[in-house]
């Protein structure tokens, strides 16, 4: 008889994946195995002439460098925070699996901003050392760090109703913040440019990114859910207001960063628009974790609900490798 929970299990349930007992991380995994793609073989040839042949503003350059910048350290805070952080504390191994493979993909994300840097010959340190210089995208990733650390304190335990808690907040903050809310302005900003038919490599590996993304934050909200059903008792009044006031900073601090992308319109983007589009994701991101809806904005891009509804979109993206790589793009609307 297993005893398998998702944190706190017996050291022996650890090492045996068999019984399945979570077919949701199993899903996850497959899905992630489905969609496994690399960065080289996306044809950069077009970008690299639209970049170096003035035909971009200099507040479309901004963009596409601020977006450039902010991923290519997310996605190495989200890799560490895997590793360093969640991995240890899921006792349960179709999770752990999930885990493994998610890793990976940062991997791969992070890769795909060398690789672009690489293709339109931009200057790697400037790209990859903009957290520390550009104010909007520093006070993300701040928010994110500190709980990273909070769970690398060697005292930290999930065997107290409040180490479960902190964990949670971690999850949270992460898979539900991070990946869930802080990535999708440059999701949208970037993929303006590909429904333009413009910078379509980097819109294409953007695509790429999404998709795993969707994955990445429906595993995390499986993984949250499922944690609260197995401790209910940590899942108070007091916690719900935290986790959703957190959600609340966060929005700001992501309508903070896309008033900083566009201090001028482009592309029909403006940042009132990135105003209602945060706070419309922060509503269904708080649904999803049963939090009360804070914001009731209306959705200004009804084309990105196509890719994050992974759902409807599922039967397309369950593709081999040989077919999407003979496929010149994936379908967008
Ligand atoms: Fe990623
Ligand atoms: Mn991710």
């Amino acid at each position: 008889m297993t005893r398998k929970r998702l944190i706190n299990a017996d050291i022996v349930e650890v090492n045996q994946l068999f019984p399945l007992k979570y077919h949701w991380a199993w899903e996850h995994y497959l899905n992630g195995n489905r969609n496994h793609w690399q960065p080289q073989e996306v044809p950069m040839g077009r970008d690299v002439a639209t970049w170096k042949g003035n035909e971009l503003t200099e507040d479309e350059r901004r963009v596409i460098l601020r977006n450039l910048g902010f991923f290519s350290t997310a996605e190495s805070l989200v890799a560490n925070n895997i590793v360093l952080a969640i991995f240890r504390h899921v006792t349960n191994p179709e999770c752990r699996q999930y885990l493994l493979r998610q890793a990976f993909e940062e991997a791969i994300h992070t890769h795909c901003f060398h690789y672009i840097v690489e293709s339109l010959g931009l200057d790697g340190e400037e790209i990859f050392n903009m957290h520390q210089r550009v104010n909007s995208i520093a006070g993300k990733d701040e928010f994110d760090m500190g709980l990273t650390a909070a769970l690398m304190d060697p005292a930290f335990t999930t065997e107290t109703p409040e180490g479960i808690a902190v964990f949670l907040e971690n999850l949270v903050g992460f898979y539900v913040i991070m990946e869930g809310i802080f990535f999708y302005s440059g999701f949208a900003m970037i993929l303006s440019f590909h429904r333009q038919n413009r910078m379509t490599g980097i819109g294409q590996q953007f695509q790429y990114i999404l998709r795993d993304e969707s994955t990445h934050l429906n595993f995390g909200i499986d993984l949250i859910n499922g944690i609260v059903a197995e401790n209910p008792e940590v899942w108070t009044p007091a916690l719900r207001e935290r986790l959703s006031a957190k959600i609340a900073r966060a929005v700001e601090l992501e309508i903070a960063y896309a008033e900083d992308c566009l201090p001028r319109g482009i592309l029909g983007l403006n940042a009132d628009l990135f105003r209602d589009y945060v706070r419309h994701i922060a509503d269904r991101r708080l649904e999803r974790i049963g939090l009360a809806p804070r914001y009731g904005a209306p959705n200004p891009f009804p084309w990105m609900s196509e890719v994050i509804d992974l759902k409807k979109e599922k039967n397309f993206f369950e593709t081999t490798v040989t077919e999407y790589q003979s496929a010149s793009a994936l379908l967008w609307d």
